[in-house]
């Protein structure tokens, strides 16, 4: 490795060394409490595949180039030079974890194993070796941003055409539009995906509930934050902030997408409206009488539910998904275990995005037999990546379940006044 590129990962380094990093690549005690809390190694019990031996590679750089004994005598003690081979040992460790902090709720330090993995994404994308998928598809989202004056016509007339559809789940009053856009005073600003599954259910939830709301011109999602660039992450999250203030709404409903929804709640600061997930106003809206639904479209079918890591552990998501689903379903059983413990979906961190599918399939074997434990036929969840990983799982393991968003199941219990 060039002398400068060098220079330049230590100094990205350098940028990620905070107070309470420095304490995390410090503390470990190689206690191993953490090993078995990784589904990855619950799945395939292999030492790479532990937080610890994850966390190692970036300690020893750190402790190569950061601490004193490094520095002087890099000889001795555990270290390593910041060369390819390390690199290559960084990427392994960045895309094989999918930074769902299992490991940190059971390490008794509080390790956060993805803000240490924080460290291996930035090294990676200053040299260049970083996922590409997921630098460009966070370089279309910021450039959509950039050309929205010339591109909301287009966007308009897509949205124009999913109408009949939100129509066919909750006729609305007549010459309202059903699929509002740039509304300007609107009570919530609701961030979709690209998809149409994203909005037509939402749509027709929000319609029934007399919401005045708007659609955001822009997705919910941040390959930003996958691809661990802090930049183009406040630079996704910025076109939505914008358009949030520009529009004067309450709240901003982020779907169902769990990395979406952490960054926006609680990485964003502070804003002149409210973030919410969609999952809290489903749950408002039943809470309040403002939709009913029909539990017989859901008679004769167990039910499940897999919290999504970054909505659930991570984002505090936790009991709103299961009063809806104690609305819509007579036999609701939990996996085991669940809540802030659920086992990862094994899709996060990039995954899913990313294409790749052995590793996913393999390392998510827990996951699997979690589900199949329930006898559940119906397995809901409230995460777009969540939603692809399970369905995956679904066809590879034979789970014998539909999987099914938390919106949809609402949607299509709506029942019309
Ligand atoms: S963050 Fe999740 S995937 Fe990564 S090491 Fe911890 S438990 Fe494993
Ligand atoms: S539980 Fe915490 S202290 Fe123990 S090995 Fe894991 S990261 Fe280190």
């Amino acid at each position: 490795m060039e002398a400068a590129l060098q220079e330049k990962l230590k100094g990205l380094m350098a940028s990620k060394l905070s107070r309470e990093m420095r304490l995390y690549l410090d503390t470990c005690a190689r206690c191993g409490i953490c090993i078995e809390a990784c589904h990855a190694y619950a799945s395939m019990p292999e030492t790479r595949y532990t937080a610890v031996a994850r966390a190692e590679t970036i300690r020893r750089l750190f402790r190569r180039y950061f601490k004193a004994e490094g520095r002087l005598l890099p000889g001795l003690g555990e270290t390593i030079e910041l060369d390819d081979a390390a690199l290559e040992k960084v990427h392994e460790t960045a895309y094989t974890c999918t930074g769902c902090r299992r490991c940190m709720t059971y390490c008794p330090f509080g390790i956060d194993t993805q803000m240490i993995q924080g460290i291996a994404k930035l090294l990676l994308i200053g040299a260049d070796r970083e996922p590409k998928l997921l630098t460009m598809l966070a370089d279309m989202s910021i450039a959509k941003g950039e050309t929205i004056r010339d591109t909301k016509g287009a966007f308009e007339q897509a949205v124009r055409n999913l109408e009949a559809e939100v129509i066919e789940k909750w006729r609305g009053e007549a010459g309202r539009e059903a699929i509002p856009v740039g509304v300007k005073g609107a009570d919530v600003l609701y961030v979709a995906l690209a998809g149409k599954h994203s909005i037509i259910p939402a749509a027709a939830i929000m319609n029934a509930a007399g919401e005045k709301w708007s659609l955001s011109y822009f997705e919910a999602v941040n390959f930003g934050a996958f691809v661990g660039n802090p930049e183009k992450t406040r630079e996704i999250s910025r076109r939505i902030i914008d358009e949030a203030t520009e529009l004067g709404v309450r709240e901003v409903a982020i779907c169902e997408c769990g990395t979406a929804y952490r960054v926006m709640k609680h990485q964003t600061g502070r804003h002149p409206f409210e973030v919410i997930s969609f999952v809290d106003l489903m749950e408002r809206y039943l809470r309040d009488g403002r939709i009913r639904v029909d539990r017989a479209k859901l008679d004769g079918s167990r039910v499940t539910y897999h919290d999504p890591c970054q909505m659930a552990r991570n984002g505090g998501v936790i009991e709103e998904p299961r009063r809806v689903l104690r609305e819509l379903a007579g036999d609701f059983v939990e996996m085991r275990p669940n809540r802030g413990e659920n086992w990862c979906c094994g899709g996060g961190g990039g995954l899913v995005a990313m294409g790749e599918k052995d590793f996913r399939m393999k390392s998510a074997r827990v996951k699997a037999e979690q589900v199949r434990a329930t006898g559940a036929t119906v397995l809901a969840t409230a995460c777009e990546n969540c939603h692809t990983q399970l369905s995956d799982l679904n066809e590879h393991y034979g789970m014998g379940v539909r999987v099914a968003f938390l919106s949809q199941l609402v949607a299509d219990a709506l029942v019309q006044a």
